[in-house]
């Protein structure tokens, strides 16, 4: 794809030049290759040295690899912290030629001065941050004494999360349940692990898969199950505009599926949780 966005000097000019002959004393590109961690963003790639945009770059370094970079995709092998600023930077100049298409007055209008790059920061550091952040650490407890757990873990993870075809906010929540294994993680840890997931472009029912996935990852348990219940604003603010229209998935796996009683079991906690908290 060729380069649609004129590049703005003065978000790039003033932080590194990327023409060929200065790359090798540029003294911020040096200090940028030293802090990156994994990456070999532009270290040894004559493929950066040719793109304006890091975000060019990127995205053809990821199609090289045959890495899928789809809005739920986890990418955070191929950025880091200081890579960030840059895509922000160069996202908030993306940002501004939307607003100039949509004949927003961006300069008087006080309220759009700064938009484009609220969004960029937004998009990256919130409402997408899943995509660029490594998964959580989640330090697992062993679970194998003589009186270990051997119960169902039902957890219930508030969910924020966006739909991939409108960019419309999805806000619910994801009941995680578990057969204790031989390790456990904290509490905290299903959550955190479900909004990772959920920080992204999203559809629920991928979601729902994403976080039985991950959750099966970190705790080792082959029996899990996720029910995820959410209201979405691509219905609820535009198309069909039901306000209270309410969105139900489940995934369950092992004894979740085979066991009538474990599923069972699951969805009677769900019912005592959300009656001891309704919501
Ligand atoms: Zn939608």
């Amino acid at each position: 794809m060729t380069t649609t966005f004129k590049r703005n000097e003065t978000i790039h000019g003033a932080v590194f030049n990327f023409e060929k002959d200065n790359i090798a004393e540029t003294t911020e590109i040096k200090n940028m290759t030293d802090k990156q961690t994994g990456l070999d963003a532009m270290a040894g790639d004559g493929g950066y040295q040719e793109e304006k945009y890091l975000g060019n770059y990127l995205r053809a370094k990821m199609r090289r690899d045959n890495k899928r970079f789809w809005a739920g995709d986890n990418i955070s092998e191929y950025v880091n912290d200081h890579n960030i600023e840059q895509l922000i930077d160069e996202a908030e100049e993306a940002f501004e030629l939307v607003l100039d298409r949509l004949l927003i007055d961006r300069e008087t209008d006080p309220n759009s001065k700064g938009t484009a790059r609220r969004l960029a920061k937004m998009y990256f550091n919130e409402i997408m941050a899943g995509r660029y952040e490594p998964a959580p650490d989640a330090t697992a407890f062993p679970n194998d004494s003589a009186d270990r757990y051997e119960g169902m873990l039902v957890v219930r993870s508030e969910l924020r999360s966006m739909c991939s075809h409108h960019h419309q906010p999805v806000s619910g929540v994801a009941y995680i349940g578990i057969i204790a294994a031989e390790k456990l993680i904290g509490l905290s840890k299903y959550t955190r692990i479900a909004q990772w997931c959920a920080r992204r472009g999203t559809l629920q029912e991928e979601l729902c898969n994403d976080i039985a996935r991950e959750i099966s990852k970190a705790t080792n348990s082959k029996n899990v199950a996720v029910y995820i219940q959410a209201v979405h604003g691509c219905c609820e603010n535009r198309g069909i505009m039901a306000h209270s229209s309410l969105t139900q998935t489940t995934v369950l796996t092992g004894s979740f599926k085979t066991d009538p009683g474990a599923k069972k079991e699951f969805f009677d906690n769900i019912k005592l949780q959300q009656e001891f908290a309704p919501r």
